[in-house]
């Protein structure tokens, strides 16, 4: 297996590797950097998961000059949260070496993705849309643009863009470099591989490595309405350090979320009914790391790449076993262990074979207290401090502490303290409890089941005229 220096990047890049704590390529990057390094096009056949974003991106920002301030590099997305991913990705890799990456998407203020522009960005990361917009508004110049990516570009044609991708690929140099990556190859994708790259490399891993070696799959036979007891069952024996959930629909990943919710569980939703806003908030609670437990359906959660999410459970048999596939991809992250739970009913048995025989693996049955000490997942140097035991879903113990910044050095009174936590929160004065006042910083503590919603809302606060700033306390 080769090292990252050994693919040929610079020290740079490698220094931001290891602050990310990547110690070595997955295939997909060991496969598809040197070419792409070498300046040729390539169509990368991987899923998330596979490490594909690190594939295109550690080449893209290997090419960009950060002393020539055009838009040197676009990624095309399909959907926002893929853009918000890959753009955090590819800053957490360009740090080093001072490349800007801005963010351009669909419902957000176009006025300051503007500005973002005009202040200058090496590499654009957009959704279809939002680029082509800010195309029309001459806010966005391709002329420059020598290093073009097309993610997940079956998700892309799924949603109908391909012709936009295409009327975008038109204004970017013809002898631009194209990275092409797509988890299948439907006979679209290969129309627009074979007419907008020139004599591509392919580079592909199996969909069936991504998943099986690394996450342990059971199967729990439950009646429909014993689902939820069942579920808050799994979840206490095996006290996933994160979990999603899912849900066929909306409707009943609502129903699900109220109910754990109403539980005292530290639980959040994602669906398509929600705004974007709070899909947003939601997405980054979680990848954060203060959500511990989520509730989505597929289509939410389509793309979302959490790394340290430990468990999958299927609380509805996922319609196809492609779909199966997709979810449980959602942990067992490059190099990381984790376990994925379907839960079915008698009548399901079929979907659940079809399961098995697409995946290659059989369903092992969920048994409770059988392996609760094989769940740990293996630490990771994280950007982001990680939610303690205490965070564990269904451990939640009664009070959460809160650090607050501010204390008696900026005039801050414990009733400050409450009225900045009540106002924006709606929580009840007698709620927060603790309050200890020290000279720069200040403790509280909130009942645990408010304590996600208090993070969240009191981002908006003020303590004593200034923004309210506060973290949980781990440990
Ligand atoms: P992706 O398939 O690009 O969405 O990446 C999946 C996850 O794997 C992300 O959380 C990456 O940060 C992580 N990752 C990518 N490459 C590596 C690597 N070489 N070593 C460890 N983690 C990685």
């Amino acid at each position: 297996m080769s090292t990252f220096a050994q693919l040929g990047l610079s020290p740079p890049i490698l220094e931001a590797l290891d602050d990310v704590g990547y110690q070595q390529p997955s295939p997909i990057q060991e496969q598809a950097i040197p070419h792409l390094l070498q300046g040729l096009d390539v169509i990368g056949q991987a899923q998330t998961g596979s490490g594909k974003t690190a594939a295109f991106g550690l080449p893209l920002i290997a090419y960009v000059d950060p002393a020539e301030h055009e838009v040197q590099g676009l990624v095309l997305t399909p959907t926002r949260e893929l853009c918000i991913q890959v753009t955090q990705a590819l800053r957490s890799y360009a740090t080093r070496k001072g490349v800007d990456v801005v963010a351009v998407f669909g419902g957000a203020p176009i006025r300051s993705q503007q500005a973002q522009l005009r202040a200058g960005g090496h590499i654009v990361v957009g959704t279809v849309g939002r680029v082509k917009d800010l195309i029309s508004r001459h806010s966005l110049m391709l002329h420059s643009c020598r290093f073009v990516v097309l993610d997940e570009a079956d998700e892309m044609l799924d949603l109908g863009f391909l012709e936009d991708v295409e009327r975008i690929l038109a204004l970017t140099p013809s002898s631009r470099q194209t990275a092409l990556f797509s988890a299948t190859m439907p006979p679209e994708i290969r129309r627009l591989a074979d007419q907008y790259l020139y004599n591509p490399v392919l580079v592909r891993v199996e969909a069936a490595t991504l998943t099986v070696d690394t996450v342990e799959q059971f199967g729990l036979q439950v009646a429909a309405k014993d689902k939820v007891s069942a579920l808050v069952e799994v979840l206490e024996a095996e006290r996933p350090r994160q979990a999603i959930v899912f849900c066929r629909t909306k409707v009943r990943c609502d129903q699900l979320y109220r109910t754990l919710r109403d539980r005292g569980m530290n639980v959040k939703a994602l669906h398509g009914d929600m705004t974007q806003g709070a899909r947003d908030g939601v997405m980054i609670g979680f990848k954060d790391g203060r959500t511990p437990l989520l509730v989505a359906t597929d289509v939410a959660a389509r793309g979302l790449d959490i790394s340290t999410v430990s468990h999958v459970i299927n609380f509805d048999v996922p319609g196809s076993p492609d779909v199966y596939v997709h979810r449980i991809g959602r942990t067992g992250r490059v190099g990381r262990s984790g376990r994925a739970i379907t839960f079915y009913e008698s009548r399901q048995q079929r979907d659940v074979e079809a399961i098995e025989a697409h995946s290659g693996v059989k369903l092992a049955p969920w048994v409770k207290g059988a392996h609760v000490a094989a769940t740990e997942v293996r630490p990771r140097p994280r950007r982001h401090s990680k939610p303690h035991d205490a965070d564990r879903a269904g451990a939640a113990p009664p009070l959460a502490k809160l650090v607050i910044a501010g204390g008696r050095a900026d005039g801050v009174e414990p009733k400050d303290v409450v009225h900045a936590l009540t106002s924006a929160t709606g929580l009840d004065g007698e709620a927060v409890r603790n309050v200890l006042v020290l000279e720069r910083f200040t403790f509280a503590e909130v009942p645990r089941a408010d304590a996600g919603r208090v993070l969240e809302a009191a981002s908006g606060a003020q303590l004593r005229g200034r923004p309210l700033r506060l973290e949980l306390v781990r440990g």
